[in-house]
């Protein structure tokens, strides 16, 4: 057998264990691999994509409004982050935490690329990457958001981290050999295109500023803020022993997020498809994923209950579990 061919087994077999196991499952390390030493550069395809949405959307944003417009911006914000970013991208490609048919999987995985931060592969790779770094006793400040909110924004938004010795990623063959996801991630800003047309078509300039540009500024530099805080400052259920960067719960941004803003749950259980697990959590993604159940679209929806216990998960002095 090859080394490729065992490394893809090594992935699978890992996407399932990982399910209890506090690892990333598509990351492969050697002796040298080193989540601290690295430098950060400008990223000018990154940095002008975004500075051009949000230059449009802050100059042209006001002098375009109208209700319909805005209305449009809510809905398609509303539907690539929950059904693209929420449910597509993270909950099913990255952590594959409940099982849909392929057609659904790849519509929503659409759907998600339209948030406009990344193709498929760039989205798990940016994922797992940050995710293998938090799990170290150290690891470099643009991968645990330790910095100033100024620099860190500047950092994630316009540049890129190069680390000296990084692990090698390997992604799963039905997915890195899937012909749709790698159109996906080769025209990944050019998917806007259709939907700006037809926009324009429908509603003329008001609707393409509304409807793509604010739409992705605000995608895009919302991720980044509630990553900042759900990284640094908010409750905590869990302590993750022996990883360096811990998770935080981002309660106000419960909603707008569909829910992901529980993050320290996330990081207590990267598997669980529930991200709202206590009263109160209040967890949009969840409820559509349970009304996706009993239309019969999805199955098999991981909770922590049904996940293997992890022995490094501390409950934190107070919180009943
Ligand atoms: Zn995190
Ligand atoms: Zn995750």
């Amino acid at each position: 057998m090859d080394e490729r061919q065992s490394r893809a087994e090594a992935v699978e077999a890992a996407l399932v264990a990982a399910q209890g196991m506090f690892r990333s499952p598509r990351m492969f390390e050697s002796n040298s691999t080193d989540a601290l030493q690295g430098s950060v550069h400008w990223h000018p395809k990154k940095s002008l994509w975004i500075s051009a949405m949000t230059l449009a959307a802050l100059i042209a944003g006001p002098l375009y409004f109208t209700w319909g417009a805005f209305a449009l911006f809510i809905v398609t914000t509303a539907l690539t982050v929950c059904f693209g970013h929420s449910l597509g991208m993270h909950r099913r490609l990255v952590h594959r935490s409940y099982d849909c048919p392929l057609w659904l999987e790849r519509l929503f995985v659409y759907f998600g690329t339209l948030v406009g931060l990344a193709g498929p592969f760039g989205i798990i790779r940016q994922h797992d990457i940050r995710d293998w770094a938090q799990r170290k006793a150290e690891c470099h400040p643009f991968l645990a958001h330790r910095n100033a909110m100024w620099k860190d924004g500047l950092w994630q938004l316009h540049c890129e981290l190069r680390l000296e010795n990084p692990p090698e990623l390997e992604v799963e063959p039905q997915v890195a050999g899937d012909k749709f996801y790698i159109w996906l991630e080769r025209y990944w800003m050019a998917q806007q295109l259709p939907w700006a047309l037809l926009f324009y078509w429908i509603g003329g300039l008001p609707w393409v500023i509304w409807g793509i540009a604010a739409r992705v500024a605000i995608s895009v530099t919302g991720h980044w803020l509630v990553g900042y805080f759900a990284h640094n400052s908010g409750p905590r259920n869990w302590h993750v022993d022996g990883a360096g960067v811990q998770g935080f719960s981002v309660p106000s941004a419960g909603i707008i997020t569909f829910g992901e803003a529980w993050h320290n749950n996330h990081h207590a259980y990267p598997a669980s498809a529930r991200l709202g697990l206590k009263d109160g959590e209040i967890d949009p993604g969840w409820w559509v994923l349970r009304g996706l159940e009993a239309l019969g679209l999805v199955s098999n929806l991981k909770t922590p209950d049904k996940l293997p216990v992890r022995t490094n998960l501390k409950l934190m002095s107070g919180v009943e579990n």
